[in-house]
């Protein structure tokens, strides 16, 4: 089947800036991504097509060589290895924001790094929701998920035991064939040995020879008190193995901690509103509070405390990440009127404006008045 333009393939225009070629692959990345169209063929190639175009135009070297020679300009790096796109640090500037689905349809790919084809396994992402409370002062939570390992019967090497890998009699262990094209001439990985320099005679059976094997991890995970949102821990040896033995990628995981009922965060400090009676207010009081911690502490309403101040209760708030002390505890009162009163109470509050005296002809006053300091 002939290749398509790359830019044909992406729908782009042959002067597309890098933002441009970016959001077009962004868009079919998400649309023909292989979670989302299980067994549909089409599909896929689509996505790996597009992959193969990204690969080549979002690259601003490779993207030259290829407007220069078309296709021969840029299979000569040791072809089309899908899974850099993957492991660059392009990755979250193109699917941050789309969790964990890219993981797992490249995940384990025997990558074609060239001669040794003994690549390091690819580095996973895992995205933890987490409570309020457990990124305040942290937890173990046990997480599971899908990696590969070196497939145990051959240790990874894909060959069946006793028999041997050798050196590919095509390209003699090198994984490319040189090739003349006009004027100059070109290296393209061996087909014979797909670029790895060697081939194995028998093949392991457990893995049909790929030495890597699907395994289900089980793994406990230590948050970090004082996580925020989108902060990641790097879990080094828990990603995926590599092909032939290759050194195994490490499992980053991401946190998204869910809002609380009622605390908010900024940094270590944390929030709440808290209602107040209008006696409590004027007279001032003593109230328990619960805090963050579910610990009872007191808190002091001096008299004469304003509609909407914000009181403070030092250090119950959240840990410093990775540092020392904690944050505070801010409680913004809020002055609540009585849905309904008894008789009695009614009878008293008459009395007290009668004493108190009302103001019949009240001054208006800027907004800002409503949000006392
Ligand atoms: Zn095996
Ligand atoms: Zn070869």
């Amino acid at each position: 089947m002939a290749k398509r333009d790359y830019y044909d393939v992406l729908g782009v225009p042959k002067t597309a800036s890098q933002e441009e070629i970016k959001k077009a692959y962004r868009k079919l990345a998400i649309q023909f991504h292989p979670d989302k169209n299980a067994g549909d063929k089409a599909a896929e190639e689509k996505f790996k097509e597009a992959t193969e175009a990204y690969e080549v135009l979002g690259d601003e070297k490779k993207r030259e060589a290829y407007d220069r020679f078309g296709f021969a300009g840029v299979e000569g790096a040791g072809g089309h290895d899908f899974s850099s796109v993957f492991r660059s640090r392009d990755f979250d500037d193109l699917f941050g924001d789309m969790g964990g689905i890219f993981e797992s349809f490249f995940g384990g790919r025997p990558r074609r790094s060239g001669a040794q084809g003994a690549g390091r396994g690819l580095d996973l992402r895992i995205n933890l929701d987490i409570t309020f409370k457990e990124a305040a002062f942290g937890a173990k939570k046990d997480i599971s998920y899908t990696r590969r390992i070196h497939c145990p019967e051959c240790k990874g090497s894909g060959a069946q035991s006793g028999s041997q890998r050798k050196v590919c009699p095509t390209c003699q262990g090198t994984g490319q064939v040189r090739r003349s094209s006009g004027f100059f001439s070109i290296s393209t990985p061996c087909s014979t040995c797909g670029g790895e320099g060697h081939v194995i005679e028998n093949p392991c059976r457990t893995c049909s020879g790929t030495g890597l094997e699907k395994k289900n991890q089980k793994i406990k995970v230590t948050i970090p008190p004082g996580i925020e949102s989108d902060r990641r821990i790097t879990i080094p040896g828990q990603g995926n193995a590599g092909a032939n033995g290759g050194a195994t990628g490490d499992l980053y995981v991401y946190f998204n901690v869910l809002p609380h009922e009622y605390f908010e965060r900024s940094g270590a400090d944390v929030y709440c509103a808290l209602p107040i009676s209008f006696p409590q207010a004027v007279l001032g009081a003593e109230v328990q509070v619960t805090t963050l911690e579910d610990k009872t502490v007191k808190l002091k309403i001096p008299p004469g405390t304003p509609n909407g101040r914000i009181l403070r209760l030092r250090n119950e708030g959240i840990p410093v990440l990775n540092g020392h002390g904690r944050g505070d505890l801010y409680i913004k009162v809020f002055i609540q009127i009585p849905p309904k009163l008894s008789p009695r109470a009614k009878d008293l509050l008459k009395e007290y404006s009668a004493s108190a005296g009302e103001d019949l002809f009240p001054r208006p006053l800027p907004l800002s008045e409503l949000n006392p300091k």
